[in-house]
Formats: C-alpha cells, structure tokens, sequence
C-alpha cells in the first residue's frame, strides 16, 4: 500500500509533501477556545491542544478517531518518547492558518486537489467515509466533499526522513 506524506516544502519529488508550516499554530490554538467554529487543516503539526485524528495503521493506512481528542503536553511527551515525529504515527487536526500557509494558493489548499492527481482511483478507497471527528469543519471536506475523504486515510502527514 502506497502512501502520501507531506512536509510543507511546496514541490513533490517521489512524495507528496503536503503539511502546512505551523509556525504560528500554536499562537492560533491558544486562542481557539471556539475550535469546533474552525476551519480545521486534517493534516497538521502535532501541537498541544490540536485535535488527535487518526492513527496509522500496520497497514499504512491511517485509522480515524471518532470522538474528538485535545492533545495534549503529555501525549506528546510520550508520543516522542524514543524519537521519531509524532506525525509519522498520527494524525492532527488545527486551524486552517489560509493564506498564512504555504500550501494555500488560488483562494483555497492545495494539497486535496494535488492528492487527488496523484492517489489512482484504485488506491482510493470505496469504503464508506471515515468516521472523522471534524468532519463538519474540514477544509479538505469543504473543498472536494468525500472524494478528500476517500484519499484522505493514504495521507500521512510526515515521514521519518523529515
Ligand atoms: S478529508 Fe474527510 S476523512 Fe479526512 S479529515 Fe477531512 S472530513 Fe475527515
């Protein structure tokens, strides 16, 4: 099974590199009391206070959390536990930083649409749609409707070589 990561260097190579720069996230966050009003990215940093999505599976594909989870300082702590970016074995959710992020051109995310192109059909799965917790405030939903949903568990945010 193939999967897709992200790194928010903007180019592909032989990876797809997706995530946002989060260098203001945490700013973004500690603000969010009204994080369920966001607009959320479902591929970003692993940041205190940001939403635990999915897990990856042995499988490689990344299994969704349905009730929604704040991270927090100690997840993190024993998620990094031993190396390794967090990234690599989750998946987090946090505000759409929009314009601020490097990904975004032409008034919305790049990334679904560029995930599209590059995940075939038969890599998508047919399965019935994750069962996401921010399903309702997702940017990548809000884009391209459940044909995001469908690539989306082939998305993993970052690899061990980042
Ligand atoms: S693309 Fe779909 S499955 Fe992925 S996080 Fe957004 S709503 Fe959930």
């Amino acid at each position: 099974m193939r999967n897709y990561r992200n790194s928010g260097q903007g180019t592909f190579t032989s990876t797809v590199k997706t995530t946002a720069d989060h260098g203001d996230i945490q700013q973004e966050v500690d603000v969010t009391q009204g994080l369920r009003k966001r607009i959320l990215c479902p591929s970003a940093s692993a940041e205190v206070k940001s939403v635990l999505l999915g897990v990856v599976q042995p499988n490689g594909s990344v299994g969704f959390i349905k009730d929604r989870i704040e991270v927090t300082r100690e997840f993190l702590d024993i998620a990094t536990r031993g190396g390794g970016l967090p990234e690599t074995r989750f998946r987090f959710s946090s505000p759409c930083l929009g314009s601020a992020c490097k990904q975004w051109a032409n008034g919305g995310c790049s990334l679904p649409e560029r995930l599209a192109d590059l995940i075939s059909r038969s890599d998508a799965t047919d399965a019935p749609l994750p069962e996401c917790s921010i399903r309702d405030q997702c940017r990548w939903f809000d884009q391209r409707g459940s044909d995001a949903c469908r690539i989306c568990p082939k998305v993993i945010t970052r690899d061990n070589s980042q």
